[in-house]
């Protein structure tokens, strides 16, 4: 499918790049792609940067069909322009997409889609240390009529944000909160997909763990509320007794491409790695034996993200005496040096925008 571009006629100004934060900012343009039924998708486009007009009936403010994803360009030192396994994100936008009866986007035009939009908006790419153009794609059920079913027409936008370096302090730890009554997600439930809907049932466990002085939730399963799940918009891993374990993945958690690197890089290091259920009281069994050795988060945004601290049930569980432990390092240095092309990449996991 062609690509038409209209472009701009009145560039913005850039932000000022030492206080770029996350997601305030968005590049002169956005591509969109609309689809119906019988017709597939169609009219692919990039525009100025602009609102969207729908109808008020519109069925993705009433039933909720909306799915994102989340990823970056990264800029090199030699002034490459870099994306971290592009692929994954549009092979897992299909995943989110079939889960909520959304239709599927080719993989490799969802990739051209991103690559060409990039490059257009090459010069919103902050130079900075850490920083990074931010990639959204999402995609939104448009039909303008109520009546709970899928909806027959559908828009997939991608849109850019520069953002700033995660750690502009350097990597350091986080205190965590372990929500004790509100769940995420089920088994069988649409856990698994990037579907907006996971995120606004998720708002209200995260303003209680903020009042209380903690950054993230820690989700347990739904049916228990017993078993780990993942935090926020990150997967999780601890390290107990040199083994480093995640929750496996059965639906209701988020299949991070941040945590299937991090697998494959533990793998390839040799370390013991393994996907299973890891209950909150073995957890705190193993601190309380001084064998709980480090925990960290995983996602695009902040790459790896250390735990200083767990609280669970009124007690608290400091871990690594506060500090980054040295795996979550090690990780953190690969990972963003393959991203920023400072390491090599022998994984084949970097896309070059040309
Ligand atoms: C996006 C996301 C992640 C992390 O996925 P990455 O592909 O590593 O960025 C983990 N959990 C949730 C709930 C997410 O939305």
């Amino acid at each position: 499918m062609q690509i038409k571009i209209e472009k701009t006629k009145n560039p913005k100004q850039k932000p000022d790049q030492s206080n770029l934060g996350f997601g305030k900012y968005f590049t002169d343009h956005m591509f969109i792609v609309d689809y119906a039924e019988g017709k597939g998708w169609h009219d692919a486009r990039i525009i100025p940067y602009q609102p969207l007009s729908l109808d008020p009936a519109t069925s993705v403010f009433h039933y909720g069909q909306a799915i994102f994803e989340g990823m970056k360009a990264y800029l090199s030192a030699e002034g490459k322009i870099l994306l971290f396994r592009p692929r994954k994100n549009m092979e897992r936008i299909n995943s989110s997409d079939d889960r909520m009866s959304m239709p599927l986007i080719d993989v490799d035009f969802g990739v051209e889609a991103i690559k060409t939009l990039v490059k257009l908006d090459r010069d919103w790419i902050p130079t900075a240390d850490g920083t990074s153009l931010y990639i959204r794609p999402f995609i939104i059920s448009t039909d303008p009529a109520l009546g709970v079913r899928a909806s027959n027409t559908y828009k997939f936008i991608i849109i850019l944000s520069p953002v700033g370096a995660y750690y502009p302090q350097g990597i350091a730890p986080v205190k965590i909160y372990v929500e004790p009554e509100y769940v995420r997600a089920v088994r069988g439930g649409t856990g698994y997909a990037k579907a907006a809907g996971n995120y606004a049932g998720s708002m209200k466990a995260q303003s209680i763990a903020a009042k209380k002085g903690y950054v993230q939730v820690l989700w347990l399963d739904g049916v228990e509320r017993k078993y780990i799940e993942e935090v926020g918009a990150m997967n999780v891993f601890f390290k107990v007794k040199g083994e480093v374990v995640t929750p496996a993945l059965e639906g209701s958690i988020l299949p991070g491409i941040t945590r299937e690197s991090v697998i494959f890089l533990l793998k390839h290091w040799g370390m013991k790695v393994s996907e299973r259920k890891i209950s909150i009281h073995e957890l705190q069994e193993a601190h309380n034996k001084g064998e709980l050795e480090e925990a960290f988060g995983t996602g695009t945004a902040a790459v790896i993200s250390p735990i200083g601290e767990l609280s669970w049930n009124g007690s608290r569980m400091v871990l690594n005496y506060g500090n980054t432990g040295d795996v979550a390092h090690k990780l953190y240095d690969m990972l963003t040096g393959i991203q920023f092309g400072r390491l090599k990449d022998e994984f084949g996991w970097t896309v070059k925008v040309e």
